[in-house]
């Protein structure tokens, strides 16, 4: 029994490996376990740096309109304006 890896139990997200203290965190791919685990707004901040919407492990196509965020709406609009 190896009580002192209690503290590996912790969720926090993939991107900016915070706890979710500050912002819940989601599973918005099909990636399993803690790796799947990230926030909102770091996925609508990486998608928007990256240029993508699918995840880079499972490819897994994000359907963006159904996170309900003004910023990513916005921001999706202005790249469909620009291209
Ligand atoms: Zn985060
Ligand atoms: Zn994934």
């Amino acid at each position: 029994m190896l009580s002192s890896q209690q503290s590996l139990d912790v969720n926090t997200c993939r991107i900016c490996h915070d706890d979710e203290s500050l912002e819940q965190l989601v599973e918005p791919c099909e990636c399993s376990g803690t790796v799947a685990l990230m926030h909102i707004s770091c996925l609508e901040k990486w998608l928007t740096t990256s240029n993508t919407r699918s995840c880079e492990i499972c490819k897994y196509r994000f359907p963006l309109q159904t996170l309900n965020k003004p910023v990513m709406v916005i921001s999706l609009a202005f790249m469909e304006t620009v291209a």
